[in-house]
């Protein structure tokens, strides 16, 4: 049973990791982000744009167990979402939308994309961390989702964070 205040408490913790890793994302600098809490039939985070109105919805559920690391992974990716949708018109919107509901192939490749530019972003560890926490917690069918839209595999993100380490390595001792 989880109580109001639990759920208040949830929100809050969000928004505070929200408006940490926002300066990540310049293009969001004026950018209202609405957070919403709801039960999520399919995956445990999303994000929607509608004309002006951003809006991260999260399954309180599959989340409330999260350390702030695992929690920062997710809202990393979601905050990439929005960085390509802000950088959409309506029509380019309205066909995002589209593809997104009606091609598997669509969402693969958007999917994998936003886990990249989280990446870049320098959310590496924490996406690692998330996907692992998903690996222990997902229902089958969050799993199977995840496996079939092709989100970076926890052993593809380990290998981009070796590639990351190895490299910042090589830099500092030149
Ligand atoms: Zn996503």
């Amino acid at each position: 049973m989880n109580s109001q205040k639990e759920v208040e408490l949830f929100k809050r913790r969000c928004k505070r990791l929200i408006s940490k890793i926002r300066k990540d994302f310049p293009l969001l600098k004026n950018t209202t982000i609405n957070f919403k809490v709801k039960k999520l039939k399919s995956g445990s985070m999303m994000s929607t744009r509608i004309f002006c109105n951003y809006t991260l919805t999260a399954d309180f559920e599959k989340y409330k167990d999260a350390s702030d690391k695992e929690l920062t992974g997710v809202l990393a990716h979601e905050l990439s979402h929005f960085e390509s949708y802000w950088k959409k018109n309506i029509w380019e919107m309205l066909k995002f939308g589209f593809l997104y509901i009606f091609s598997d192939k669509f969402v693969k490749k958007v999917e994998r994309q936003t886990d990249i530019i989280a990446m870049k972003r320098g959310y590496r560890e924490e996406l690692l961390a998330n996907r692992l926490f998903l690996r222990r917690t997902s229902s089958k069918e969050d799993k199977k989702r995840l496996k079939k839209y092709h989100y970076l595999s926890v052993k593809e993100i380990k290998k981009r964070l070796k590639k990351f380490r190895e490299r910042n390595r090589n830099d500092s001792r030149n």
